[in-house]
């Protein structure tokens, strides 16, 4: 399934935020909201699926991407209160990272600026895709621990 990422929020196109064609809000590699003629407000900022990711043709918008985006602004905002400008961007970040679940089994995709590979993964593939889902959801709800670094 491809979902096209043509048509933005309703209520980002009756805002007064700067938009893509689209209807993304533009940000700069900060999440920092650039309005149209380069300046930037004060404190709005935006991140994940409604913000227009720039980068490369076959960037794509993903989870992971949404929770850089996330850390880093809450790192950036931080900075800046301190009077600090050693931002974190989200575009060394991008690539696409999936695990796709077939039902009986997975494959495992990935591709960034250098290389773009798949792996198949019968049978087992699904089921880690499961678990990984039932990892994800648990440790977030935090009934478990995050392993570190995941
Ligand atoms: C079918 C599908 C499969 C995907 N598979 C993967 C994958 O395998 N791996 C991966 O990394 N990424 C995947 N993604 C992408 C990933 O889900 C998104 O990139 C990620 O969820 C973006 O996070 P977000 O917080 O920016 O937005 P969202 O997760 O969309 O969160 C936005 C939230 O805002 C809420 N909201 C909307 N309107 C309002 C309103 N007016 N008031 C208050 N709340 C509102 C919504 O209910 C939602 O909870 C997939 C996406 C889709 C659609």
């Amino acid at each position: 399934m491809f979902i096209p990422a043509g048509n933005g929020h309703d209520v980002i196109k009756d805002s007064d935020l700067p938009t893509n064609e689209a209807g993304f809000i533009k940000i700069d590699d900060f999440g920092n909201v650039k309005f149209d003629d380069d300046t930037y407000a004060k404190n709005i900022y935006a991140i994940g699926d409604i913000s227009a990711l720039e980068g490369a043709d076959w960037r794509a918008k993903q989870g992971h991407i949404a929770e850089v985006m996330a850390r880093n602004l809450a790192y950036n905002i931080q900075e800046k209160d301190k009077g600090g400008n050693s931002f974190k961007g989200y575009s060394e970040h991008i690539n696409i990272l999936c695990v796709m679940d077939t039902g009986d089994g997975a494959s495992f995709i990935y591709r960034d600026a250098k290389k773009a590979y798949m792996i198949p993964m019968p049978i087992i593939g699904h089921w880690l895709k499961k678990g990984w889902g039932a990892y994800f959801r648990l440790s977030k709800l935090g009934r478990i621990p995050r392993i570190p670094g995941m």
